[in-house]
């Protein structure tokens, strides 16, 4: 009887940890299931700020995007995705979005989650008074909707930019029947760190929990790079990708825009490269993005995917956040 029992879970943890077949990789790490939430059930989650998180089984993982989208480097993270078959979730800026429709369209019709993060990402999120976080939340899913052309394409869910929670943003959020997602992982990808260290640091601390929520930022250049690297490491270490949905109906795919606005109109399409190749680029990354949506009729050079050197000049308090 015992036999038969071990045989069971063997089986069932067999089935569970298969993946899809990735066309033209088999080798690749996929996605092993899709785990279906109710906004209803799972109000907040993840274990850095919350009681409650996920129920994922040893060693799950859910990977995570915030801030995009931003080409090159959302387009660069959608390729390292596609070629082994990863679905992730994104949680989008209302500003970004509006800037680069097409790109979240791609997002969606690449069948990844997308979530919000706000109109503008603004600092100190915990701050704003009730007004300004309210539009800010509300913004930011109406911009991602009018970006999909399909507002049911929108998951309810929402990270709160800086994890800058307070009980009012909560339970604004709540009452809009959105999930707020913390994260049980970061690999600090928005400090000043190279790509082995973002491997590193989200590994080491990935084994620690055993599982868990990993936040990630697709609008940097290192994130970009430590991609690959962190898919093969899960990959080598036996971890499964979980991808998250709600429990509401969604479309398959959204239609490709017929003329983008950010194919149509010189919308900065990239951060704004260094002019002189070699010289290192001296604004962060955050400032450089600010500066390439206020530019809006200026057509910019395409960046490089070169790390960007953040020296003296550089705001430091964007990286002091998430
Ligand atoms: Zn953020």
């Amino acid at each position: 009887m015992r036999v038969v029992v071990v045989l069971l879970f063997w089986l069932v943890g067999l089935v569970a940890a298969a993946a899809e077949p990735c066309p033209g990789n088999p080798d690749a790490l996929g996605t092993s299931r899709v785990l279906s939430i109710s906004p209803s059930d799972f109000t907040r989650i993840g274990s850095m700020q919350y009681a409650k998180t996920l129920p994922l089984n040893d060693h799950e993982v859910v990977i995570t995007f915030d801030d995009g989208p931003i080409p090159p480097y959302t387009n660069a993270v959608l390729d390292t995705l596609a070629s082994q078959c990863v679905k992730a979730t994104y949680f989008l800026v209302g500003e970004m979005a509006q800037a680069y429709p097409s790109i979240v369209r791609r997002i969606y019709n690449s069948g990844h989650t997308i979530g919000t993060h706000s109109q503008n990402h603004p600092f100190a999120f915990q701050r704003l008074t009730t007004a300004k976080f309210e539009r800010q939340v509300d913004a930011g899913i109406a911009s991602v909707d009018t970006a999909l052309g399909d507002q049911k394409a929108v998951a309810p869910f929402f990270r709160i930019p800086g994890l800058g929670r307070t009980n009012a943003i909560e339970d604004y959020l709540a009452s809009k029947s959105l999930v707020t997602w913390s994260a049980d992982v970061v690999a600090d990808d928005w400090k000043r760190i190279g790509a082995r260290e973002i491997v590193r640091r989200a590994m080491r601390r990935l084994k620690a929990r055993g599982r868990g929520i990993l936040l990630l930022h697709d609008i940097h250049p290192a994130t970009v790079t430590a991609l690959p690297m962190l898919l093969k490491e899960l990959k080598d270490r036996g971890y499964h990708v979980v991808q998250v949905v709600a429990d509401v109906e969604r479309p398959e795919s959204v239609p490709e825009p017929v003329a983008s606005p950010d194919a149509k109109e010189p919308w900065p399409r990239a951060l704004q490269a260094s002019t002189t190749q070699g010289t290192p680029d001296k604004v962060a990354t955050r400032h450089r993005v600010k500066k390439a949506i206020s530019r809006k009729r200026r057509r910019p050079a395409m960046a490089t995917l070169r790390e960007p050197n953040y020296g003296a000049t550089a705001k430091d308090w964007w990286h002091k956040q998430f």
